[in-house]
């Protein structure tokens, strides 16, 4: 299972199809700026390359990010121009691909009863499954896994767990703490606790809660599983 950052991965790529277009000729005019909708300069060194990701736009977006990342308002991707007119979408939800975004669609699971372990008397919501805890020691992560109820029967449901941790573990993005840390304040929800912050997927049988701490010396990654069904036998 591959872990894909949205909606970063998509912009990218759009940037990447509309530069090479652009540069063979293809197509006469310069390509818009994916954070404003306005064209490009002809002139490259009037352009400016992202600070969050690595496409260019245009310099008065250029000037917008410094402004905002000096006072720490970053505009969110998902508020760039290419993604609120859909001119990037999110892939069809067949692919096998595990994309991570930076909003919550399963805030119920917040809400369902919760299930006492002798790990914590507040306990968990009664569908979750697991989670495990990472934290980075400056060369390495260091992983436990948390079971929060029986395991399943099926193994494939297992298996699913595993893959989206490979996946989650395989992107450059969580190499250390710093990679880590530098995607979260780009990509991922903030809170306001200002070292911590949040990232959400799916897979086929599960909600997944990616929970990121920046703070060196502390646990730096929860990563929880939820039953999309209340039955894990459905
Ligand atoms: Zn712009």
């Amino acid at each position: 299972m591959k872990a894909l950052i949205y909606p970063k991965h998509l912009l990218e790529a759009k940037w990447n199809e509309d530069i090479t277009l652009y540069h063979d000729g293809e197509a006469d005019t310069p390509p818009l700026c994916l954070r404003c909708g306005q064209p490009l300069s002809r002139c490259l060194a009037e352009n400016a390359l992202s600070r969050y990701i690595d496409v260019n736009i245009c310099g008065r977006c250029g000037n917008d990010e410094g402004m905002r990342d000096y006072t720490g308002d970053r505009l969110p991707l998902s508020e760039w121009y290419a993604v609120k007119h859909g001119i990037v979408k999110m892939p069809d939800t067949d692919t096998d691909d595990a994309v991570l975004v930076d909003t919550c669609s399963f805030t119920s699971v917040f809400e369902q009863p919760r299930r006492p372990t002798p790990l914590s008397s507040r306990g968990y919501p009664e569908s979750q499954l697991c989670f495990f805890r990472s934290d980075h020691n400056g060369w390495q992560w260091h992983t436990q896994w948390f079971d929060c109820r029986e395991k399943p029967r099926d193994k494939t449901l297992l298996d699913e767990v595993d893959a989206f941790k490979l996946g989650l573990m395989a992107l450059p993005e969580f190499k250390d703490l710093y990679t880590m840390a530098d995607m979260c304040y780009k990509c991922a929800e903030r809170t306001s606790e200002r070292t911590e912050f949040n990232l959400f997927s799916e897979t086929e049988h599960f909600y997944v809660w990616i929970r990121m701490i920046t703070r060196e010396k502390d646990y730096n990654l929860y990563t929880n599983f939820y039953y999309k069904s209340s039955d894990p036998a459905n």
